[in-house]
């Protein structure tokens, strides 16, 4: 009871594959944003296999497409809330719809994708000894009442509003991690992920990077929901898979910040997108959604001390790089 049991023993057959030197990974949600640029990160090393589980709600096939067909890839479609019984050596659990307005479209589902989803893949990690990453978010600070946020701060969420499946969810997920820690001997690793934009994000995910690029590349105008003054600290994807991976690779559980601690109004972002994208673009006022946090922003000094990890790309380099992407799928080139 209490006191942590030491992690199962691997079995011989996994013992066996060492000697291959093949690191048996999993992804779950690996069809989405990020889940995605972990892949193509994680094929990289010739020793890693990568199997990706999706049941490609807001994921897509398209995402995966270089790797399709390729012998260290494995691609299933499966939901996390159903068991699943594979041999892996790591799990990177990300499945879970992370725009607002997609886990607000079937709330009780995304409750179940954290919950049931997270003990399954916990399940997994027991029965076959694998080590297991769980992509939380600074949403489990809620409305922060405290600014920088760091890991100790507890958080101030709405148990029952709209936006509750998804932080609470997060916050169950984040207790059932660190009890089968104790309870189980499981090797976990918690992030704690603030607001990440790049190529590949859903061009109309709602999500107010994606929102103002493709406005500005489609010449309509630019939705500033009021009040205009919150804050979000953005992080450009690229540095969010070093830090995922730096975590796993880690000795720590976390839970750890991973984000960039540039903070920016909403107004601020998108003049800069404006001034970047289309000079001529209007930028307008809309009603927000109940419970917009008002400000966010990481502090980042764990992951810089017990990862040696720090973003590199700012924001403004990081928006044409996003741009690029847009404008290619969008099927709309730059003027002039
Ligand atoms: P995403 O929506 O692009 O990716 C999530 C993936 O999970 C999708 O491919 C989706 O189809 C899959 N999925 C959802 N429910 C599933 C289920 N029940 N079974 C199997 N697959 C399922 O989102 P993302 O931005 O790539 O986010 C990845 C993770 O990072 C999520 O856990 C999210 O909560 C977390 N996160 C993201 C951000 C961000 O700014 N993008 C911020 C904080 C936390
Ligand atoms: N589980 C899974 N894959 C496995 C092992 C377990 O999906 O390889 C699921 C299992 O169905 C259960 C959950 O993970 O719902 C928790 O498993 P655990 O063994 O911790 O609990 P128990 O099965 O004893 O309730
Ligand atoms: N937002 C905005 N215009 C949009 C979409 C979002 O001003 O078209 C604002 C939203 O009110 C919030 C911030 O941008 O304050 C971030 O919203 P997003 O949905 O991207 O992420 P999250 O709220 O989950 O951090």
């Amino acid at each position: 009871h209490g006191s942590v049991k030491p992690p199962p023993e691997p079995s011989p057959l996994r013992k066996a594959r060492f000697f291959q030197a093949n690191m048996r990974i999993l992804i779950t949600g690996g069809a989405g944003f990020i889940g995605s640029h972990l892949v193509d990160k994680l094929m990289q090393n010739v020793k890693n296999e990568v199997i990706v589980v999706d049941n490609y709600f807001t994921g897509s096939k398209d995402n995966l497409k270089q790797w399709i067909g390729h012998p260290r890839f494995e691609l299933i479609r499966h939901d996390v809330t159903e068991p699943l019984l594979i041999e892996v050596d790591q799990i990177y659990h990300l499945a879970c719809p992370a725009s607002p307005i997609f886990y607000k479209y079937n709330p009780v589902k995304t409750i179940k994708t954290n919950v049931i989803g997270t003990l399954n893949m916990l399940g997994l990690a027991k029965r076959v000894g694998a080590r297991i990453l769980l992509t939380s978010t600074s949403e489990v600070y809620g409305d922060p009442l405290v600014h920088p946020q760091d890991e100790s701060y507890w958080g101030n969420v709405n148990p029952i509003g709209v936006r509750s499946c998804y932080d609470e969810g997060k916050r169950v997920a984040e207790t059932l991690m660190f009890d089968y820690h104790r309870q189980h001997g499981i090797e976990i690793r918690i992030a704690r992920i603030f607001n990440t934009y790049g190529p590949r994000m859903n061009i109309d995910d709602g999500r107010v990077v994606s929102n103002f690029i493709a406005q500005a590349i489609r010449d309509e105008p630019l939705t500033v929901q009021l009040p205009g003054t919150q804050t979000r600290s953005f992080c450009y994807v690229s540095d969010m898979v070093d830090g995922l991976i730096r975590l796993m690779e880690g000795d720590n559980t976390g839970p750890i910040n991973i984000g960039n601690p540039g903070e920016f109004t909403m107004t601020e972002l998108a003049e800069t997108v404006k001034e970047m994208i289309n000079p001529e673009v209007k930028i307008i006022t809309v009603e927000n959604t109940p419970d917009d946090p008002r400000q966010r922003k990481p502090v980042i000094t764990k992951a810089k001390e017990l990862l040696g990890w720090e973003p590199k790309v700012k924001l403004r380099e990081g928006i044409p790089l996003m741009e690029e992407d847009f404008r290619q799928r969008l099927g709309i080139p730059r003027k002039n």
